[in-house]
């Protein structure tokens, strides 16, 4: 019997290790601590385990939609909410259904279905979180002697050690920066992510007067407004409060495209990891992540890696470098004392909360937060603009060449063009001066049933030898299709802004037609523009706005293409000034 309660106890102990920093429904526990090799005690099975390292404090078990009530105000009635706890969804994402594992109707969360059903009736096991650096507070570079440092102990690798034995001085954090070979911008935004991560977070204290001034004190002692208002007025101001709060612990890297934002990250990654901490790459696609494995393991051969999305091979492991798509954070509770989001203004991220839930929910306490975007959104620009959110850009790109600045082409909407059978004159010369100098052309529509039609028609216009093909996201054949660009086999592909991102050919341009349209907001232009000039062996691709009239996003996108390469240039940033100067 006392045999018995042992080998529970440290089946516990063992269960509660293995599950720190983790989120996990009732099954997935079970499947982790089967995978980590935990030994289940017979007669208590792996719930009678998970119970009594809950008991003992060591995690917490909980159902994994919970029902709270709320009062929007004091004195309001209240209202029963439903909120589920692995994603942070509130009442709108509730389903109630027949349930055939409890047998009654339960409600069930439609948000992270993708990730396995988080029911009413399910449990949802909660890990024990941490802070970051495994310490009471962080532990910094200039704050301890090499030999006090604190290392996990199992975590101890010959690249930590180098580091460890490195003068902590400010010229060290130079000397940390020129092994990874980045160009003077790259070196110079990194630093200061470096600087910032490594800084202890100092609680500001808020400036009232930066408050946006309909939600200063002020307006909420009013005279003569209503309980209504002063309360939505204090929301609004305790919600600003709450965001300020969190950017504290973040870090704005707005980068150019093309700027090589992967080797920035390379000397964060490393920091942290010297000081015993996990770090998280998030990015929103599978195929980047696929992508970054290789470049990540290469730079960090001595740290282990691990790198989780949908149906991975690795998704119950644990290394000090996870590379995970952004639903998979949903899967972490206080858990990464670093956590990088790539392209945090690109779908299905941005306009999430559920995925930024997850995101905040992944960092330890006192955890950092990069945040990485050529295009961030607005709010979070205007947070770097008043100095509440810490940010560093990087305006220009590797090759330290400016940017293509967009031109501008008068050209009918694109069914117009298909109406008449015929393109202007201006567009034709543009196109076949582009697959004359031997570049690839990707034309951008708004529609993708745009795409086929303009094909065709492009195909008629360019010369015999010329491929000319189409894609969007309902095509069966994109993978192949993008690879055969990818090849140069398709020399001009006609697509939505499927391919906005992420795909990168080193001699090509890019013409969008209906530059116009609505749906192409200044982020978008910007995107679709920066696939052009991305090789140092041909920085300057043309890229071409085709429309009637410029719209106010594409006024917008050429500004912000304008003010980088001004900003790079006066810098010193780019290698022909004159270049510059003439654009
Ligand atoms: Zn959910
Ligand atoms: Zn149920």
């Amino acid at each position: 019997m006392a045999e018995e309660a042992r080998a529970l106890a440290a089946a516990a102990q063992t269960a509660a290790a293995a599950l720190q920093g983790r989120a996990l429904l009732g099954s997935e526990a079970h499947a982790l601590l089967g995978a980590a090799g935990a030994e289940c005690p017979a007669a208590a099975g792996w719930s009678g385990v998970l119970q009594l390292a809950a008991l003992l404090g060591r995690l917490r078990l909980c159902s994994a939609i919970a029902g709270d009530e709320v009062r929007r105000w004091p004195g309001a009635r209240p209202r029963r909410r439903l909120r589920c706890l692995r994603c942070g969804s509130g009442d709108a994402q509730m389903r109630s259904t027949p349930c055939a594992s409890c047998g009654r109707v339960c409600a069930c969360c439609e948000a992270c279905i993708l990730l396995g059903r988080s029911r009413e009736c399910e449990l949802l096991v909660i890990g024990s979180g941490q802070r970051a650096f495994g310490a009471q507070h962080p532990i910094f570079w200039h704050s301890l002697a090499p030999n006090r440092r604190n290392h996990r102990p199992n975590d101890s690798t010959p690249a930590q050690q180098l580091s460890a034995s490195e003068p902590p001085e400010a010229q060290e954090a130079q000397d940390r920066l020129s092994r990874w070979k980045l160009s003077p911008a790259q070196a110079e935004a990194a630093g200061a992510a470096l600087a910032f991560i490594e800084q202890p977070v100092t609680k500001v204290r808020i400036d009232l007067s930066a408050e946006p001034t309909h939600r200063r004190r002020a307006d909420l002692a009013a005279p003569g407004s209503s309980a209504h208002a002063y309360f939505s007025s204090l929301r609004r101001l305790l919600q600003w409060r709450k965001q300020t709060d969190a950017f504290q612990h973040q870090f704005l890297l707005w980068a150019v495209t093309g700027a090589g934002k992967t080797e920035m990250i390379f000397p964060l990654v490393e920091s942290a990891a010297a000081r015993g901490g996990q770090v998280l790459i998030a990015t929103p696609r599978r195929d980047v992540v696929l992508e970054l494995d290789p470049r990540i393991r290469k730079a960090f051969p001595h740290l282990s890696v691990v790198t989780l999305y949908g149906g991975s091979p690795q998704r119950w492991e644990r290394g000090t470098v996870t590379l995970a798509t952004t639903h998979q954070l949903m899967r972490f509770r206080r858990a990464f004392d670093l956590v990088i989001i790539d392209e945090l203004d690109a779908y299905p991220y941005h306009g999430d909360p559920m995925l930024h839930y997850a995101a905040e929910q992944a960092a330890a306490a006192d955890g950092r937060c990069i945040l990485l975007s050529a295009t961030p959104p607005a709010p979070l620009q205007r947070a770097a603009a008043s100095g509440r959110l810490c940010h560093a850009r990087v305006p220009v790109r590797f090759h330290r060449h400016p940017l293509p600045v967009p031109v501008q082409l008068r050209v009918p909407p694109a069914a117009e063009l298909l109406r008449q059978q015929q393109l202007p004159a201006s567009l034709r010369k543009a196109l076949l001066a582009s697959v004359a100098r031997g570049a690839q052309v990707f034309v951008f529509v708004q529609r993708i049933k745009l795409c086929e039609p303009i094909a065709a028609m492009l195909g008629a216009v360019c010369p015999p030898e010329t491929a000319v093909g189409f894609t969007s996201s309902k095509d069966e054949e994109r993978a192949d299709k993008v690879n055969r660009f990818r090849s140069g086999e398709l020399r001009v592909l006609v697509t939505t802004t499927i391919l906005e991102r992420g795909i990168t050919i080193p001699r090509s341009d890019v013409f969008i037609l209906d530059a116009d349209s609505r749906l192409f907001d200044e982020a978008a232009l910007v995107q679709m523009a920066g696939r052009a000039g991305r090789s140092a062996d041909d920085p300057a691709g043309r890229v071409y706005f085709c429309s009637s009239i410029p719209s106010r996003a594409q006024r917008q996108a050429v500004r912000h293409i304008r003010i980088m390469n001004r900003m790079a240039a006066a810098k010193g940033y780019i290698i022909n000034l004159d270049a510059a100067i003439h654009k």
